[in-house]
């Protein structure tokens, strides 16, 4: 299952749904996401009007890294650098 490319429909940048997100969200039954991980964020904390940043684990290569998503959020978060070596 290949990561799918999206276009953000907030900003209209182009995005990938990496393939371990999508399977998750597909367990869950809940829809791939329309906005990118960025817009996703700012309207995460335009809507709680407040920033929470957790400690978390990168979910590709277990790395400490701080996250606006806390571990039990429904969303796969990787750390950069994984990120772009997934993006190649
Ligand atoms: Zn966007
Ligand atoms: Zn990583």
């Amino acid at each position: 299952m290949p990561s799918e490319r999206k276009t953000c429909s907030t900003c209209q940048k182009d995005f990938l749904v990496l393939e371990a997100e999508q399977e998750f969200l597909r367990k869950k039954e809940i829809p791939l996401p329309v906005d990118c991980p960025k817009c996703r964020q700012d309207k995460r904390l335009a809507m709680r009007n407040e920033r929470n940043l957790y400690k978390r684990k990168c979910d590709k290569c277990g790395d400490a890294m701080i996250s606006t998503y806390s571990e039990e959020s429904p969303y796969v978060v990787y750390c950069q650098k994984c990120y772009w070596e997934y993006l190649g």
